[in-house]
């Protein structure tokens, strides 16, 4: 299912609302909004816009969503690529399709290039003892760089990149005029919880026993992605158990079921 090593969404409709909490880091993109929207407003006034910005934040926190709402607020393409995707890739492939993004995205400008997971691609250069697939990683590391620096930082392509490990960054990307920007996307607190349940409850037929505050107490240590997978877990559950409504009983019994996964996330890492 990985044959499409980037995915280019010309009608993005993820917007802010969409997006819960994270206010801090909606309020930093929000200036790439309005460069994406009027880039003459800057430009003119002899400003270089940022050419990119390093999304970082623990998994599932709602980096990939923001950038695709970034897109969709400015209304332009979002073309994105995974960093895992070049790992097992021949020589060679990695940089060519890197270029071909780059060039797509140019001709489609403004728009935002999307890099999931950099760190894949991006760790800091020379620590690896698979000497082979190493190479590879810095070429297209390297191809990335060169990207970056060859296109003018007023072409209207703006870079995201999300990682939640940036301090195993090749340094050589965190220097000016690449991602020089660091956006901090953090697991959300009790209030953002009761937000991202609200934007998750909003397709879901509940009854009045389901109550968004007392979901996010319940839910600790969860991020977005979990909420939502909660969400979806209890309308399951309710149809299993073929009712009308969801109710409070079937989203407790969610949280559960992704208690018990976080569990098991917790062991096979320590
Ligand atoms: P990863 O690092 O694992 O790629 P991520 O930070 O990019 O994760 P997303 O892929 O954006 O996380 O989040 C996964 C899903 O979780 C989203 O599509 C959305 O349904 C939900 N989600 C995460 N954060 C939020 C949020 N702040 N508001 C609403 N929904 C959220």
């Amino acid at each position: 299912a990985k044959a499409q090593l980037f995915d280019k969404d010309n009608n993005p409709k993820v917007t802010f609302k969409d997006v819960a909490g994270l206010a801090g880091a909606k309020q930093e993109v929000e200036e790439i909004v309005s460069f994406l929207k009027n880039p003459s407003k800057y430009t003119e006034l002899g400003g270089k816009i940022p050419k990119g910005a390093l999304l970082v934040g623990p998994p599932g926190t709602g980096k990939t969503l923001l950038a695709k709402a970034v897109a969709g607020e400015a209304n332009v393409p979002f073309f994105s690529l995974s960093g895992s995707d070049f790992v097992e890739m021949f020589v060679g492939v990695g940089a060519s399709r890197v270029r071909d993004l780059f060039r797509q995205a140019k001709e489609k400008a403004p728009c935002i290039v999307f890099i999931d997971e950099i760190d894949a691609v991006g760790r800091a250069r020379g620590k690896n003892a698979n000497m082979n697939s190493n190479d590879e990683r810095e070429n297209t590391l390297n191809q990335l760089l060169t990207e970056m620096d060859g296109f003018g930082s007023n072409s209207g392509v703006i870079i995201l990149a999300a990682t939640n490990r940036a301090d195993i960054l090749d340094k050589a990307l965190l220097r000016a005029g690449r991602f020089d920007r660091q956006i901090h996307v953090e697991l959300p607190d009790l209030n953002e919880r009761k937000e991202i349940f609200g934007v998750h409850l909003r397709p879901i037929k509940i009854d009045d026993s389901v109550d968004a505050e007392l979901l996010a107490r319940q839910t600790p240590g969860f991020s977005g992605a979990d909420i939502a997978n909660v969400c979806n877990e209890a309308a399951l559950i309710a149809a299993r158990n073929n009712k009308k409504f969801v109710q409070k009983e079937d989203f407790m019994n969610a949280v559960d079921r992704i208690v018990g996964g976080l569990e098991k996330r917790t062991t096979v890492m320590t």
